[in-house]
């Protein structure tokens, strides 16, 4: 049977596209992608001319069938999404999980995604993070998500849309706390990159003083919250002693 291919395409920088991801996408029978038209765009700066499915969120577990049946008939499909690598916060999963369940071949062909991108350059502890993908859109959900982050000590890492961005920043300042360190990553690797980095409160101003604020994408990204390691430890140590004593003859 034929192998599916997960490829990472660029999150805006052309240039970004990797030497194996082209010879990848110019090998493979299909090219299933989220967006057709724009995939269209990439596969022609590239020379590429390949048939091309969509599977987007709406029609993926349709198409998942469709899919799996060209694979095992010995077709080889690479999946692609609008920008960066495909399942994170993109469409695919139903796909990848359904391909491994038959036992099919699927291998990632890695590149560009933005959480790693923004991370990289951010200046902010990297040790450890969560990515929490889009938060909800509704304002109750979104106060909540933030409010249940609010003691986690990994730096926090958001995808978020450029119309909501300034009232994020306002939910991030009001939930977390003004002094609370974040750093947002916009248009990355394109003309208008641009770092805003500061307490939540002085990103909140430099935002609203950006007549461009509202447009382009954004990574948020957000300090951890102080670790209250002296308090547990202390704590521990007694539970310690308690179960080292007990042992005691
Ligand atoms: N699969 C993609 C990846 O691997 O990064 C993410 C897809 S998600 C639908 C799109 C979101 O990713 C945007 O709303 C934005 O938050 C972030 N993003 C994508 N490209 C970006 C860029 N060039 N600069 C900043 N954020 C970007």
């Amino acid at each position: 049977s034929g192998v599916l291919y997960i490829v990472a395409t660029p999150i805006g920088n052309l240039g970004d596209i990797s030497q194996r991801a082209a010879d990848v996408l110019g090998g493979v029978d299909c090219i299933a992608a989220e967006d057709t038209r724009h995939s269209q765009r990439l596969l022609q700066a590239l020379g590429i001319q390949k048939p091309l499915l969509a599977l987007h969120e709406h029609n993926e577990r349709e198409r998942c069938g469709q899919v799996i049946d060209r694979l095992k008939s010995g077709e080889s499909i690479a999946l692609v999404s609008d920008a960066g690598t495909p399942l994170i916060s993109d469409p695919g999963f139903v796909l990848v999980r359904a391909a491994r369940a038959e036992g099919l071949r699927v291998t990632p062909v890695p590149g560009p995604s933005a959480i790693i991108t923004a991370l990289s350059a951010a200046g902010l502890p990297t040790h450890r993070f969560t990515f929490e993908g889009f938060l909800p859109t509704k304002r109750k959900a979104r106060a909540d998500a933030l409010a249940a982050l609010k003691k986690e000590t990994r730096t926090l890492v958001f995808y978020e849309a450029p119309h909501r961005v300034r009232e994020t920043m306002a939910e991030i300042s009001a939930v977390m706390g003004g002094d609370r360190e974040v750093v947002l990553a916009r248009e990355l690797t394109k003309t208008f990159e641009t770092f805003y980095s500061g307490t939540a409160s002085e990103v909140e101003v430099l935002l609203g003083t950006d007549d461009y604020a509202e447009r382009g994408e954004y990574v948020v990204m957000v300090a951890g919250a102080q670790a209250e390691t002296d308090e547990a430890a202390v704590v521990d140590a007694d539970r310690l002693l308690e179960v080292l004593l007990a042992e005691l003859p």
